[in-house]
């Protein structure tokens, strides 16, 4: 464990799951379950040690002396690093990563539709399932936050937003939530007459580090605790497509241009 924690590179990891702000046992879960699929768990280990060969990896670790450029080869605007891709290329922002953030946006939409009684189905696995759309009052013209629930007999609401940062952006990440939502909030009191408004985010890491204010948000949201497994499970499946299908998609071009 020295020896690993002290390596610059390979050590990050596990820096990053003894930080004071994260759960260490539930960031392990996924491996502790052991439902992947082999290729996948080492897939998402080589993404968590950092041994997946970008161009800034070819650059800077194996040192290709033809290399031109580490630049992202999607969005050519920074540094192609592995975090860069599972958290941080714009040019895949409304595709990939909106499709990670919407299937676990799909877990918690669930659960809470069940838990109110509101589901006309029996659960269905989280991909095939479409929420329906629910219209916000067009006076409100923050960003539409992912999920507002609205108790009308005991006049509360909770708003739900949903983010997947990578892990050195996790803390970050959840107090802007919490602030970007604060003026929404007393909006939103005032406009619908509620008593209480509750901001709830739901943030875990694109290779599933879970913060220890996770269990506390699905606390407040009323949900089971391990509620967190299956947003970690969805989470890790998408961010080992998004690498494969973002590493894979330069080799077929080198293939066309060669
Ligand atoms: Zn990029």
């Amino acid at each position: 464990m020295q020896e690993w924690i002290r390596k610059s590179l390979h050590g990050r990891h596990l820096q990053d799951l003894c930080h004071s702000n994260v759960d260490n046992k539930a960031s392990n879960e996924w491996l502790r379950r052991g439902e992947l699929f082999p290729e996948t768990e080492g897939f998402l280990m080589a993404i968590q040690d950092q041994v997946i060969e970008t161009r800034n990896y070819q650059r800077y670790i194996m040192k290709l002396p033809n290399l031109q450029t580490d630049n992202c080869r999607r969005c050519n605007s920074s540094s192609e690093t592995i975090q860069h891709i599972t958290g941080a290329c714009k040019a895949i922002v409304q595709t990939d990563y909106k499709y990670r953030h919407d299937q676990v946006a799909n877990i918690i939409h669930q659960s809470i539709a069940q838990k109110y009684k509101l589901l006309e189905h029996p659960p269905i696995t989280y991909y095939k399932y479409s929420p329906e759309t629910i219209l916000t009052d067009r006076t409100v013209h923050y960003n539409r936050p992912d999920i507002t629930l609205v108790d009308k007999i005991n006049k509360t609401a909770i708003i739900i937003d949903i983010a997947i940062p990578n892990t050195h952006n996790l803390q970050k990440t959840i107090a802007e939530k919490l602030s970007k939502y604060l003026e929404l909030k007393e909006e939103i009191t005032r406009m619908w007459k509620l008593n209480k408004v509750t901001m709830v985010p739901i943030v875990l890491s694109t290779t599933g580090v879970i913060p220890l204010q996770l269990a506390s948000s699905l606390r407040s949201l009323d949900l089971p605790d391990y509620t967190y497994a299956a947003l970690q499970k969805a989470t890790i499946l998408n961010t080992c497509r998004i690498v494969r299908k973002f590493l894979q998609a330069s080799q077929d071009s080198s293939q066309t241009h060669a």
